[in-house]
């Protein structure tokens, strides 16, 4: 059987210093391993994977990554590499995967509404040229004068539901094409939108 050092596993995954020490704790509470040990089986990854998921918010220092209240997670601060929210490889992959689908579905014009002004322009960078992206932003006037054309232009309408959009907003925005996305971050909302699209394929 296949093993790794548990300290490349741990810093493969962005915990370094205290954050590793507290992932390292987790592990020995869930028996995945035990103090003293220093490699782990390849067999145990998915498990690790699975329980560090569920037991941390892994975030970066920008402010747009600072975890919300609600999540009950324990927050670790990480490398941007690493941060479930900006997290940059992931982002691109799946940004990717998001615009393949939707020109599987022939859809090109894509409105999101909500984010910080961090994660929105991160997905721009990362659709440039690609879609016809358009934003409904806290400067947006939330009526049905303004949202109500952005929803019509839209082929698909994402709300990324844990960001603050106004009620006002969000009433207008209602029908088959509007795509709710409760987790932050542009990889949850890319992935929501590439799902939607599958189902219409
Ligand atoms: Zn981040």
């Amino acid at each position: 059987m296949r093993d790794m050092a548990l300290s490349d596993l741990l810093s493969s995954r962005g915990f370094v210093g205290e954050g590793a020490e507290l992932a390292l704790g987790l592990l020995c509470r869930l028996g995945l391993t035990r103090p003293g040990k220093s490699r782990i089986a390849a067999a145990k990854i998915e498990a690790v994977d699975e329980a560090f998921g569920a037991a941390f918010l892994r975030h970066c220092k920008k402010p747009a990554c600072l975890p919300s209240a609600w999540d009950a997670r324990e927050a670790i601060l990480v490398a941007a590499e690493h941060c479930e929210v900006c997290g940059g490889s992931d982002n691109r992959r799946a940004v990717e995967a998001m615009l393949v689908a939707m020109r599987q579905a022939g859809w090109t014009k894509l409105l999101v509404v909500g984010g910080s002004p961090g994660t929105r322009g991160d997905l721009e960078r990362l659709c440039r040229d690609r879609l016809e992206l358009r934003f409904v932003t806290e400067d947006t006037t939330p009526n049905r004068k303004t949202v109500g054309p952005l929803l019509g232009w839209s082929e698909i309408t994402a709300i990324w539901t844990s960001t603050e959009i106004s009620h006002k907003a969000t009433a207008v925005l209602r029908g088959r094409k509007v795509l709710k996305v409760p987790r932050r971050g542009v990889a949850a909302l890319a992935e929501a939108v590439r799902v939607r699209c599958r189902s219409v394929c």
